[in-house]
This record gives structure tokens, sequence and C-alpha cells, in this order.
């Protein structure tokens, strides 16, 4: 194995349907996995473990978790059968010392904000993934600073998965515009482009912007981009680049990134 470190990736996954669809996200997502260095694993921080603990997934066979409601039956029966990766949940709770990271043997496992993703980067489900919890109870600087301990295991062959959305307000979902994004969404997305691109340690900058409120009505979505923003930023000599752009149902912007 190489030991030039393997990027990071921020996704904005958008709807748990993309796991069956080909879209123009979905193929990015595609071409990344064909394209990256095979990692030895992925790990994921997804916006839909946002717990009240740090944590990491540690068992071998971590299950499909399907958190969701109002989706079609074959969604549900979909699997990702991808083995866990305790040796590796170990390095995380080694790296991010003397924060602690809790090693979670039966609570959770792999949700649809990483599996959604991974479902076309991996389609053979053959990499290893671990996955690591949000703390909710926590700041956000408290994110920038695990993301920033987190940093050095790229050069031991993970990737790491930031999947959230930079715009998440599913109160203001409009159904009819499936491909556009509202004024505000779009400032927002822009805004955060600029400063992910040009200045990744500034990111929690963006909590000061005045489309902040509508953008991120709760942060669970944010936070993941706050990992990517983290792991960047402790890497000077990569400026993170925009892999796809676009917006979806008006209030969702699905804006990815790799670094
Ligand atoms: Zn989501």
């Amino acid at each position: 194995m190489s030991d030039a470190p393997l990027p990071v990736v921020f996704v904005g996954h958008g709807s748990p349907m993309n796991t069956l669809e080909q879209n123009r996200y979905t193929e990015a997502w595609a071409a990344l996995g064909a394209t990256l260095p095979r990692p030895r694993a992925v790990l994921a921080i997804s916006a839909h473990w946002y717990t009240n603990a740090t944590a990491v997934t540690a068992m071998t066979a971590p299950r499909t978790i399907h958190d969701f409601f109002g989706f079609p039956d074959r969604l549900f029966a979909y699997e990702y059968p991808c083995p866990g990766a305790p040796e590796v949940a170990a390095e995380v709770a080694e790296v991010v010392e003397p924060r602690w990271v809790g090693l979670d043997h039966d609570s959770w496992g792999i949700d649809h904000g990483t599996w959604s993703v991974l479902a076309h980067m991996y389609p053979d489900a053959d990499v290893p993934v671990v996955q690591l919890a949000i703390n909710a109870l926590q700041p956000l600087d408290y994110h920038l600073d695990i993301a920033t301990r987190l940093a050095p295991l790229r050069a031991r062959g993970v990737l790491i998965v930031a999947s959230g959305n930079v715009v998440h307000n599913l109160g203001a979902v409009d159904w009819s515009h499936a491909d556009a994004g509202f004024d505000w969404a779009r400032r927002f997305d822009e805004a955060a482009r600029s400063v992910v691109v040009d200045s990744p340690g500034d990111v929690l900058t963006l909590t000061g912007h005045p489309d902040y409120a509508l953008a991120v009505p709760t942060p669970d979505h944010f936070i993941p981009l706050l990992y990517f923003a983290g792991v960047a930023a402790a890497d000077s000599a990569r400026q993170p680049e925009v892999l796809i752009d676009g917006y979806a149902y008006g209030s969702l912007s699905m804006t990815c990134y790799s670094a």
C-alpha cells in the first residue's frame, strides 16, 4: 500500500431513493469509487447517526439500518452487507485521544446516509466500513477538533466519507421543484463553497451567515461538512474541490467535495 494519504470526501446524499436510482449524483459517486485507490476501510460520518455519545461501530458484520419511513418496500429490502473493521475502530479510538470514542458492538450498524452512497461507490460491498456517531451533545467546534485528529488515518489507507447535506430544510421541501434550489439555499450553498474551498478551517464562520437558520434548521446534516473541512484543513497541500453540485426540492443542496 502506498503512503500517499487517501482523499477525504463530503457527499450530499439527498433522498434515500438515490440508493436505487441512477442520476448524475450517483454516477459521480460511482466514478469516485472506481477511480480512487482502493481503501483498506471506509470511515463514514453520517448525518443519520446523531446521538448522545461519541462512538464508532466495531462489529465484524454491521447490520443495514433502514432509518426512514414512507419509502417503497424495495428500499426497506435493500441490504448492504459490507464487513466491519474492528481494528480500524480501535485506531479511531486511538487517534482521537485524549478525546474519548466508545466502541459500539451492538447498537448501530450502517445507516442510509452511508449505504445510499456506498451502494454506488462500492456496489460489491467488499470494502470494510466503520461509522462514527455524531455526538449531538457537543458544540460544533468539538466536531472540527475530532476531524483534525482523524486526518492521519488517511495515510493508513482509510477513506473518510462524510455524508450529509450542506443545505437541508425538510420543512421547506417543495416536491414540485425536483432539481431547483430556493434563492436562500443557493446563497448559503455558494457561501459554503467559498469557505470550504479556500479556507476549510474557517468553516464555522458559516454559522454567522444570514441564511444559516433556514439552510441549517437542525445541525445533523451540516455537521458532516465540519468533518470534511476539519480533515481538509489538516492538510493544506490539498485544496478542496467540488465534485458535483446541484439542488433538490428547493431546500436541499447536493454539493459534494473532495480534498
Ligand atoms: Zn439524510
